[in-house]
């Protein structure tokens, strides 16, 4: 196999031979000069096929876009004034010596020349392979590749383990409803996947790992509303023997460091980061995630802030108290005592931090009740009996009462984070194969149905209404 060159290297390769593979981007043909654009995934390159490589001319001649092959080639320094400063390859060109197709295509379904945006999205979605060759996408992907790379590297680097969780799980309650997996073995019952792996990093807490982080995929049945997606992917992190300042300041350095990093043209326009009560923000701007911008119509400005102090409880809609955030937090220590003898319900603070980027909601954590009388309180308020308790968190409890040192964790949106980075208006945009508004994976089609022997074997019948 002769060696292959990246279309990104040509640079270094002027007056050489060279081989290159990918994808046919356009073909224009002047007369007798037929031009080929080049697609690798590291950039593009003008090729020109002349009347006097006749095999390579009439091989040219039959390319369509899409196609994939290999092409032998001179890279030759362009004419003066046919340089293109506006693109990486602009100064050269390859003149094509031979030309192999390892693969026709058919001609594609959505054109792939510009950022895509004024397609719609359902085919977009349906030929997502093919939209995801275009340059936008896989300029996402690479930076989201980037970001997951800088914070696996920064947080090893503070003695984080990145342990995985199951995703076949028990309800864990985040506020969404469960998507539920049945069970074969034992019919009539189910897994829920997770909607976060709380419950399990801080199991790993008991465990006494002391610091954890993970990647991690949560899936929430929720109603669709804008740009929310059924599963989503959330840098979840839990350490021990914290206290809300040690949780806040690691992930302000991580990330400030990692804007810095991978983004050095982003401004970040207060450090440290801004922080308000949920009071206070409610008061002045109206949100809990304030866009606190001084200039809005600058794409490369981030402004990052702290929400805290927010209301542990809140009136549920039938009645009686919920949680406003994560059942699992602890309220402030000064408000331990009103949990304790769940008195002043309402006024208890939980010790909750939510942050905010750009009007956006990236991240929300807690301390969280390391002692588990503590957290009995909290579902009692909410009205579980003994007996729900025991069944539902159970084991969380005599987890906390087996060693459970003091701990505290955080969670960010990674696609929100991305979306916001990359100046996309949708998460779908950073994701690689998204659903679409209605949940679907109009590519795959799922959901689907599935055979009738499938569902026997589950113990499943479904009624259509
Ligand atoms: N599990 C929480 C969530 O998904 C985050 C946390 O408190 O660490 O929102």
């Amino acid at each position: 196999m002769t060696e292959r060159t990246p279309i990104a290297n040509l640079k270094e390769k002027l007056g050489q031979e060279v081989t290159l593979k990918g994808w046919v981007d356009i073909r224009r043909d002047h007369g007798k000069l037929i031009f080929i654009d080049l697609r690798d995934r590291s950039g593009k390159v003008q090729m020109v096929a002349l009347p006097n490589h006749k095999e390579a001319h009439e091989a040219a001649n039959m390319l369509r876009p899409e196609w994939v092959i290999e092409v032998t080639g001179k890279v030759n320094p362009r004419p003066e004034k046919m340089v293109n400063k506006d693109e990486a390859n602009g100064m050269l060109e390859i003149e094509v010596l031979s030309v192999a197709v390892l693969n026709e295509a058919e001609t594609p379904p959505i054109d792939l020349r510009g950022d895509g945006r004024e397609i719609g999205e359902e085919v977009r979605l349906k030929y997502r392979y093919i939209d995801l060759r275009r340059p936008r996408l896989q300029k996402n992907m690479r930076a989201r590749h980037e970001v997951a790379l800088f914070i696996r590297n920064f947080l090893a680097k503070e003695g984080f383990l990145e342990i995985e969780t199951p995703l076949l799980s028990k309800s864990t309650p985040e506020g969404a409803r469960d998507f539920l997996v049945p069970s074969r073995l034992e019919k009539g019952k189910f897994y829920a996947l997770p909607q976060s792996p709380q419950q399990y990093k801080q199991l790993l807490m008991v465990s006494g790992f002391e610091k954890y982080f993970q990647l991690a995929r949560c899936m929430r049945d929720e109603d669709t509303r804008g740009d929310r997606q059924p599963e989503f992917t959330q840098l979840d992190m839990e350490m021990s023997f914290v206290e809300r300042e040690d949780v806040m300041a690691l992930n302000e350095l991580l990330l400030i460091e990692l804007v810095q990093t991978t983004m050095p043209e982003k401004k970040i326009q207060e450090m440290p980061f801004p922080r308000f009560s949920y009071k206070e923000a409610m008061e002045k701007y109206g949100s809990d995630k304030p866009d606190i911008r001084n200039d809005k119509n600058d794409p490369n400005l981030l402004a990052f802030c702290w929400v805290i102090d927010f209301p542990f409880f809140e009136k549920a809609d039938k009645g009686g108290w919920t949680f406003t955030h994560n059942p699992f937090s602890a309220p402030k220590p000064e408000h331990m005592e009103w949990l304790m003898n769940k008195e002043n319900v309402g006024e208890i603070l939980t010790t909750q931090y939510d942050i905010a980027l750009n009007g956006f909601e990236i991240g929300g954590g807690s301390i969280r009740n390391h002692k588990p009388e503590a957290l009995k309180r909290v579902f009692e308020i909410m009205g579980h009996d003994p007996k729900d308790i025991e069944a539902k968190f159970g084991h969380m409890l005599e987890a906390l009462a087996s060693g459970a040192p003091p701990h505290g964790g955080i969670a960010w949106g990674l696609d929100r984070v991305m979306a916001i980075l990359q100046n996309e208006p949708n998460i779908r945009e950073v994701i690689a194969f998204a659903k679409d508004g209605t949940g679907k994976d109009l590519m795959m089609s799922a959901p689907s149905d599935v055979s009738p022997e499938q569902l026997a074997e589950l113990g499943i019948r479904v009624v259509k209404e």
